[in-house]
């Protein structure tokens, strides 16, 4: 299992498990350090992009750092 966080120093970590849940919610594990990993449902991440073609975050409500679509988009900046 992965973080799907971008670079952070947060101690906590997410996985996602499952987008499969209830509309609006998936299911991510949670894990810090050593601490034993546990399944959460988080809602999910209502912020998306704005422009003319609006992204949406792939993380939950609150979430620590940068949203996925503002990882995409300084990629695309940097090989500009
Ligand atoms: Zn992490
Ligand atoms: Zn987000």
């Amino acid at each position: 299992m992965q973080c799907q966080l971008s670079a952070h120093d947060d101690a906590e970590h997410y996985g996602l498990l499952s987008d499969a849940g209830p509309y609006g919610t998936a299911l991510w594990l949670r894990w810090s350090g050593s601490t034993e990993a546990g399944p959460a449902t988080l809602p999910d991440c209502p912020v998306a992009s704005s422009g003319r073609d609006p992204e949406g975050c792939c993380l939950f409500a609150g979430h620590p750092e940068r949203h996925t679509w503002q990882d995409a988009r300084e990629e695309v900046a940097y090989t500009d």
